[in-house]
């Protein structure tokens, strides 16, 4: 297990041992940030952490962005992000933490016949269970959807929704970078869908007891969860993610199409499992195409702008985490500049 000391404690959680400063109405914040996923609250920790009045914006009513659960009667589904791995000090901290608080779990070490012992971890109750651990103590307000960023007054912004969301708040807030890196992020920046399947059954599937399947070479779905044995769920709960092409197939078929479809390619994983209920939910922006070579971009100085995200470096939660971490450290270092 590696050392915590304090400061990696305060920091990671967001969990300032201070009294947290109330921002007045009156009173310009420092910075503030657009989205609590991921990438938001760890930005946001890493702020609050070198003492910046900092504020996250999110317009869903909750934390977790793509780290998220959905309910389908008294069934529970992971329906975004299934686990994360950690291989970074920062991360692996964090979690070491959230284990410790009894927020995360290890799920598995593997999800295929032979585990290769790596550990995938997932939220105790779902997957927002660790941002949601993250942002205590955070200000953080939640159902406020960002457009124009002047009226959100602060010497600086972190903005980490997906790319195309991202570039539309910057044109609205007379903010875009440079052309060429305008042009350059939106060219490079490009997103696959991913079709979820949320299914609840009766029955037992042919699964592994784990309930994980990871099949990135299969044609038509690449993982299926299985909810209940994950731990996340009350009642037995299938999420299966399509392929992209099948995503991309599929994207403007019915709901009972997909399902069918869907249930059909499951037939030789699903053992004595009868279909209960289902849903469909659609992911326009499930993850980059490609890496951005940076974990953030930055300019400008009254304000400063910085992007942070999974779109920077790679399609990972913990890659999120890092960058939204190094955003925050790069406006740190602008606004000590411009003071
Ligand atoms: C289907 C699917 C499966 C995945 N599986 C895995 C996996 O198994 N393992 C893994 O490591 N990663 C996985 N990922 C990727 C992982 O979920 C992401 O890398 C990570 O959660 C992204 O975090 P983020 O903070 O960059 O973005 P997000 O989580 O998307 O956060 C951005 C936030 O911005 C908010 N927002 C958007 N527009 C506005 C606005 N105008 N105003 C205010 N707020 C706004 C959004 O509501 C959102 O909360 C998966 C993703 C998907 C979609």
């Amino acid at each position: 297990m590696a050392e915590l000391d304090e400061a990696d404690e305060t920091r990671l959680a967001g969990r300032r041992r201070d009294t947290l400063r109330l921002v007045t109405g009156a009173e310009k914040l420092d910075v503030v940030v657009v989205g609590a996923g991921i990438a938001g609250i760890a930005a946001a920790a890493e702020l609050n952490e070198a003492n910046l009045r900092v504020r996250v914006i999110e317009r869903a009513n909750s934390v977790g962005g793509r780290m998220t659960s959905a309910r389908l009667g008294d069934a529970r589904f992971d329906h975004g992000a299934q686990f994360f791995t950690a291989r970074s000090r920062q991360f692996k901290l964090l979690i070491e933490m959230a284990e410790s608080a009894g927020v995360v779990t290890e799920w598995t070490k593997g999800f295929d016949a032979e585990p290769d012992g790596f550990s995938r971890w997932c939220g105790v109750d779902g997957m927002a269970d660790l941002v949601d651990f993250m942002s205590s103590g955070l200000d953080v307000q939640l159902g406020v959807s960002a457009s124009d960023l002047r009226a959100h007054p602060a010497r600086a912004y972190v903005v980490t929704p997906p790319l195309p969301q991202t570039m539309a708040i910057l044109q609205e807030s007379n903010l875009l970078p440079s052309p060429s890196l305008t042009t350059r992020l939106t060219k490079k920046i490009t997103y696959r869908p991913t079709i979820a399947v949320l299914v609840t059954y009766t029955g037992s599937t042919a699964m592994a007891s784990h309930g994980g399947s990871q099949t990135p070479d299969h044609e038509a779905i690449s993982f299926v969860g299985d909810n209940f044995a994950k731990g996340v769920s009350a009642e037995r709960s299938l999420t299966f993610h399509l392929s992209e092409p099948w995503s991309n197939d599929l994207w403007d078929a019915s709901d009972q199409n997909i399902i069918d479809q869907t249930w059909v390619a499951f037939a030789d994983r699903a053992g004595s499992a009868k279909l209960v209920t289902a849903a469909v939910y659609r992911w326009r922006y499930a993850g980059p195409t490609r890496r951005w070579p940076s974990a953030t971009e930055v300019w400008g100085d009254a304000p400063v702008v910085a992007l942070a995200g999974e779109a920077f470096k790679g399609p990972k939660v913990e890659v999120a985490f890092l960058s939204g971490q190094a955003a925050a450290k790069a406006v740190i270092e602008r606004l000590a500049i411009a003071k």
